[in-house]
């Protein structure tokens, strides 16, 4: 069709040049003449191509600020949906609550208003709790054995299978709250030692958890036990296994067995980050091994290693503080347990001691961890006899704590607290003058309770942990006067493995009868 076109045209023109030769030739000049004349100059041309230039860079700036904008809101979505995550974390849930904010501003369409907002939910985001956090913490999760290697095998129940199971659950749980999680495994394969190790330290994990279950000769042995190495990292993976031991016990009602270092678990010991290896049951007891082969018991060991990981990602505060000293002995064996441990505490210092024993309220002072006033001379009736008595004493208490140590402290604590039986008249007004002269009084909200004759060690340690009741927030009191509370004091500082141990300051909000 189009070539008839073509070849009619071709032979009208041929026609048309024929008859009229003479004629176009006049044509074409006088056209030439008039193009000529109605040239368009040049600068139009460069303006013209000028503005088309400019258009086309208003239209990829607009599309590259869209794709920002895109890009944007992509990063505010994942950001948000991580903080969703961690809002199951009691922990940080005042960072979670910011979560729904953040989701409504990148929802809001693309106006400039939204833009705004978004611009501001960064801003607030970047101070959130959750890049205090860092990078989100990643956990290997390796259940122990798999394929051709079943592990233990007890009345047909295969220790590869239940710790699959168990690993499945605890991934799920920690994925919920928002941790990442690595698998050595996640079905029925075979992975050598060698592997499962290359796995942990080439993802950069933070944590290494490998789960097995214990058999034994003895078919009445039973409970939970936890390995690690002692000698690797600085405390943290005996913390961790304290962790795991103290939750799963918790959540299972299982026997807590002693806790085991031993350097020849191939995986806790070369895995470059904090590792344990949890059994967490008996096959070999019958009455274990039918519950550890149910999916209630399976979720409930599941919770408590979930519960341990969070408590060591977030644990609770806990102040240490020690009253009456300072003493020679006793105090340097509790200054020594908290050097070994690298914790800080907090002392109220006896003025008279301080006079006595001057290096000691040193070395308290150099060794970091911070002191409060407590009394010049420890004597009740004469303390509280009345505001101006009160006042005397503390003068010189703070004096000579002052001229010993340098420590000019706002940090004080009432001998007997700040509630006694010997203040009832005078309570009031002493309170006001001290607070008046600026001074803060710190109580206490759990005891070890070891101002009584001839203490036990099991027995503060349970006072400690029946008066801690596991609050978020605890300040313990304890005295370094006393023989057998730096005696014990070490495997005391066990039993509080979900807590960090940090000194008061006078920033740290008092707790107050
Ligand atoms: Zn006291």
């Amino acid at each position: 069709m189009s070539i008839f076109i073509l070849e009619r045209g071709a032979s009208d023109y041929m026609y048309d040049s024929a008859q009229h030769s003479s004629n176009w030739k006049k044509r074409r000049k006088r056209r030439q003449e008039k193009l000529w004349e109605d040239r368009v100059p040049i600068w139009h041309y460069v303006l013209n191509a000028l503005l088309i230039l400019l258009l086309m860079g208003m239209v990829l700036t607009a599309l590259l600020e869209y794709i920002d904008y895109v890009g944007s809101l992509e990063q505010l979505e994942a950001k948000a949906g991580q903080l969703a995550f961690f809002e199951t974390a009691p922990e940080i849930a005042a960072s979670a609550a910011m979560a729904p904010a953040v989701t409504v501003a990148a929802a809001s369409g693309s106006d400039k208003e939204a833009k705004t907002d978004i611009a501001e939910a960064f801003a607030v985001m970047e101070n959130s709790a959750y890049t205090a956090l860092g990078e989100i913490p990643l956990i290997v999760i390796d259940a122990g054995h798999g394929g051709e290697d079943s592990g233990c095998l007890w009345n047909g129940v295969m220790e590869k299978e239940v710790n699959l199971a168990i690993a499945k659950l605890v991934k799920e749980k920690l994925t919920g709250l928002g941790y990442r999680v690595v698998m050595t495994r996640e079905d029925d394969s075979y992975v050598t030692l060698a592997d499962r190790v290359r796995i942990a330290n080439e993802s950069g994990a933070d944590l290494y958890i490998s789960i097995h279950q214990n058999a034994y000769e003895d078919v009445r042995a039973e409970g939970i036990e936890v390995w690690y190495n002692e000698d690797k990292s600085e405390g943290d993976d005996k913390r961790l296994a304290l962790l795991l031991g103290q939750q799963t016990v918790k959540a299972t009602g299982a026997k807590e067995r002693e806790f085991q270092s031993d350097s020849r678990m191939y995986g806790v010991i070369n895995t470059t980050m904090p590792a344990c290896l949890i059994e967490t049951g008996f096959l070999s007891n019958k009455a274990e091994r039918e519950k550890l082969v149910t999916a209630q018991y399976q979720e409930q060991i599941a919770q408590g290693i979930t519960q341990g990981v969070s408590y060591y990602f977030e644990p609770k505060t806990m102040y240490l503080t020690f009253d009456d000293g300072p003493f020679r002995e006793n105090t340097l064996q509790v200054l020594s347990v908290l050097r070994e441990r690298n914790i800080k505490g907090t002392f109220f210092l006896v003025g008279e001691y301080v006079e006595k024993n001057p290096d000691i309220a040193r070395q308290i002072v150099e060794e970091g961890h911070t002191i409060g006033i407590h009394c010049y001379r420890h004597d009740y009736h004469e303390l509280y006899a009345g505001v101006d008595s009160y006042l005397a004493d503390f003068e010189k208490a703070r004096q000579i704590i002052f001229e010993v140590t340098g420590v000019e402290t706002r940090m004080f604590r009432f001998p007997g607290g700040s509630i006694n039986d010997f203040n009832r008249e005078t309570r009031d007004q002493i309170i006001q003058d001290m607070t008046e002269r600026g001074y803060i009084y710190y109580d206490w909200n759990a005891s070890l309770e070891d101002a009584v004759n001839n203490p036990k060690p099991e027995q503060l340690i349970a006072n400690a942990l029946d008066t801690a009741m596991g609050r978020k927030k605890v300040i313990l009191l304890a005295h370094d006067v006393v023989k057998t509370t730096g005696n014990c004091l070490d495997e005391l500082l066990d039993y509080f493995p979900e807590y960090r141990m940090l000194p008061l300051t006078e920033e740290v909000e008092p707790i107050q009868f």
